[in-house]
């Protein structure tokens, strides 16, 4: 048997499912590089050759790309910036809060929402009277690729929690200064206190690389996950994976950026790429089916289901918004984030939740 090296880059949710699969199914001899510039993993500058390549470099932010977005805003799409944000938010006397969408795609169609419910529910608590929480979107409505039905769902959660939405706010600059939004054909918005899911854009290297479409994502087959090139394959953020239905007069729907979907991806061509070295023609493919749930504050979360590839147009699947799918994600996210293993973190998970319930102070 030859030995095969299968390069990933990227040790964000597709790099590493990609790479703990590929070690499952495939012999000790096989090479498997991960390749992350993380400091909390190996990062080196250097050449490497591959018989197969994953790229799950996920999606570069670039507040640059509006002027003035660095200075004015917060965000909550990095570790950092989401720590930033907890420390203006207790500062904050409450006022105009702007939730800001700048720009599309990004990642977790739900995640302004989500923000946005969690801000209000945040401020609730304090008991600050004199809030008003806003959310602005260059988008017609929330997460237009679930469809009209959750759309209209998600709209009446956010009015329920007394959050303002305004669609078709596409952001042209922020004045940090004199703490002021300029929408494209719309009045200038005073702030208080700005929170804004920054740009998002594909990684240089694919770009340089060649690899990317117009907008700067990497195309692949919706259903095998490879690139234009043989044995190359891209997972994750980073790809234009287009839908069907639901289409601009010009412009395809492309699957949402989740990590739900990167981690399905990542088994999928974890799989292939374990078949063709073991001398199975690969069979198993990407369905486009995926679930969210949508966290609105209070301990409540909503559950939906996607299926992304049916056709004419996605099908949607709701269930109202319950305690049980609030509990759910945050037992999920320690199983799928926990490098430690389910078992402990399920047994965090739980002594966590009955200490809360018996009001018992620990720190385990
Ligand atoms: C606030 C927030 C909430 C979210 N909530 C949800 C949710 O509830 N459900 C859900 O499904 N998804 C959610 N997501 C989205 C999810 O996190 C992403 O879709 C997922 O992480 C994408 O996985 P990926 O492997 O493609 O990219 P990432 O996980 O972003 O991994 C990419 C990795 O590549 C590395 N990298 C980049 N460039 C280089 C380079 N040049 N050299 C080496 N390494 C490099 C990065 O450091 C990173 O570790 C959320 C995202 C955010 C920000």
């Amino acid at each position: 048997m030859i030995a095969k090296r299968i390069v990933i880059l990227g040790g964000g949710v597709g790099g590493i499912v990609t790479a703990n699969e590929l070690r499952r199914r495939l012999p000790r001899d096989h090479h498997i590089v991960l390749v992350e510039k993380n400091a909390e993993h190996a990062t080196t500058a250097r050449q490497l050759s591959f018989d197969y390549l994953v790229l799950a470099l996920g999606a570069e932010l670039a507040s640059e790309l509006i002027p003035g977005l660095r200075e004015g805003a917060f965000s909550f799409y990095t570790f950092e910036e989401t720590q930033r944000l907890q420390g203006a938010l207790d500062k904050s006397n409450g006022g105009n809060i702007a939730l800001v969408v700048s720009a599309l795609p990004y990642k977790c169609p739900g995640a302004p929402h989500e923000a946005a419910l969690l801000v209000a529910d945040y401020f609730r608590k304090r008991g600050l009277k004199d809030v008003s929480v806003h959310l602005y979107t260059p988008e017609p409505q929330p997460m237009p690729v679930a469809g009209p039905q959750l759309g209209e769902a998600v709209k009446q959660m956010l009015s329920s929690k007394g959050i303002t939405f305004h669609p078709l706010h596409k952001l042209v600059s922020v004045d940090a200064q004199h703490q002021t939004l300029a929408f494209d054909g719309k009045d200038p918005v005073r702030y208080d206190l700005l929170i804004a899911i920054p740009p998002h854009r594909g990684p240089r290297i694919v770009r340089e690389a060649g690899l990317t479409n117009e907008a700067g994502w990497v195309p692949v087959d919706r259903f095998t996950l490879m690139t234009k090139h043989e044995h190359v394959y891209a997972i994750g953020d980073i790809t234009a994976i287009g839908i069907p239905g639901r289409w601009k007069p010009d412009v395809p729907m492309m699957l949402p950026k989740a990590g739900v979907f990167a981690h399905v991806q990542a088994e999928i061509v974890a799989h292939r790429i374990a078949d063709e070295i073991n001398g199975i023609v690969p069979a198993t493919e990407f369905s486009g089916a995926g679930y969210c749930m949508l966290e609105a504050g209070e301990g409540l979360a909503g559950f939906a289901y996607g299926d992304f590839f049916a056709e004419p147009s996605p099908r949607l699947e709701l269930r109202d918004v319950g305690r049980a799918w609030h509990l759910g994600k945050v037992l999920f996210e320690q199983w799928w984030l926990s490098p430690f293993g389910l078992r402990k973190q399920v047994l965090h998970f739980a002594l966590t939740l009955g200490a809360k319930i018996l009001k018992i102070p620990v720190n385990v």
